[in-house]
């Protein structure tokens, strides 16, 4: 089986206003002592039987460009992923310049995932991130310009004052600079973050944001981009490997404060605290992955689960109950049972969560 990476990079150089992830704000590079503690890490586990070479690495944050190129070839250096491997590195605008980007595709990242989520300045603004629409595109171009053919363009949706024009606008901005994937997500308000603490004017209501989320379906197809889970869309073959690795239950290695990984079922993370981290915090139990967790994530994505697979790998059927349920699914067009499969649609994804919650 392959084995997946992900490496955390909990910098940042401000805190968005919506932002729950773990991240440190005000920084401005990553410190070497925390790339010394990834290596000692990657060390570690490389001694353990359940160790392979990785087929996917991906560089999440936090803003993984702020790292300087020697470090993300440093970390490259101790993990020696597969020769073929998908190297993904999240960037944020405003965070790499040209010269930077070329020296990123140099040391190795071959992926590059874009915190581009709107082409409109005012709500960037609102948002805290620290770019214009300009700034994206730039980075978009530079990064094309230094060899990355595979790029990746972050979308965010329901934003406050929101409009179909907003969306068009940014899946435009976007498609005309090539990217060849695109994630999409409906802006959440968390507790705890600033929006959580005071809430932006002109948020769009429940139906108006399900609405976003259809026609953005909708412009991707037409734009040539499949849906191949619920928030990603793709151009033929250009699916994200390392994503894919969790929604197919794969075995995945998380290192960083607050990573979550999961191998052979049983799942782990390391606790959010970075000076903990670089002090020699170890992962701690984090349960296990179950039949339901398989079927939620399978759900997730276009190709829905298999029962016979479902049955293989988990010993598990689905009841008659279960099954009229599903049937009453398709007849209200929110999933399609063909065959082994059971997908669910545009519209059952929306509503996804309730459907699992009355599945299992
Ligand atoms: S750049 Fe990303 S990780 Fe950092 S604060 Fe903003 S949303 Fe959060």
């Amino acid at each position: 089986m392959t084995l997946g990476i992900y490496l955390h990079i909990p910098f940042c150089f401000q805190k968005c206003n919506y932002c729950d992830f773990y991240s440190l704000g005000c920084s401005r590079s990553v410190p070497q002592e925390y790339i010394d503690a990834l290596r000692r890490e990657i060390a570690r586990w490389k001694q353990k039987e359940s160790w392979r070479r990785p087929a996917t690495v991906y560089f999440g944050g936090g803003t993984p460009s702020l790292l300087n190129a020697r470090q993300l070839e440093a970390l490259l250096d101790a993990l020696e992923p597969l020769p073929d491997a998908e190297i993904t590195l999240e960037a944020n605008p405003g965070t790499a310049d040209a010269a930077k980007l070329r020296d990123f595709r140099t040391a190795g990242a071959n992926r590059l995932s874009v915190g581009v989520q709107s082409a409109s300045d005012a709500s960037l603004h609102r948002l805290g991130r620290i770019h214009t629409a300009a700034e994206s595109r730039t980075m978009l171009q530079n990064a094309a310009a230094a060899g990355f053919e595979n790029i990746s363009g972050d979308v965010m949706l329901a934003l406050p004052e929101y409009s179909v024009k907003e969306l068009y606008d940014t899946l435009e901005l976007l498609c005309g600079c090539g990217v060849k994937h695109i994630s999409s997500y409906l802006l959440k308000i968390e507790p705890g973050t600033p929006f959580g603490k005071s809430p932006p004017q002109g948020l769009p209501d429940e139906d108006a944001a399900a609405d976003f989320y259809l026609a953005c379906v909708e412009e991707c197809a037409a734009r040539g981009f499949a849906q191949y889970e619920i928030s990603n869309f793709a151009l033929p073959g250009y699916e994200s490997r390392h994503n894919l690795c969790y929604w197919n239950c794969q075995d995945y290695l998380g290192i960083g404060p607050a990573a979550h990984s999961c191998i052979g079922s049983r799942r782990f993370c390391y606790p959010a605290d970075t000076a903990a981290f670089i002090a020699g915090a170890q992962p701690v139990p984090d349960g296990e992955c179950t039949a339901e967790d398989f079927i939620l994530l399978q759900l997730r994505l276009a190709k829905g689960l298999s029962l016979a697979e479902l049955q293989g790998r988990w010993g598990v059927s689905f009841s008659a109950a279960q099954q009229a349920f599903l049937r009453r699914c398709e007849k209200n067009g929110l999933a399609a049972l063909d065959g082994d499969r059971i997908r669910l649609t545009p519209r059952g994804l929306l509503v996804q969560n309730s459907i699992l919650c009355n599945l299992v």
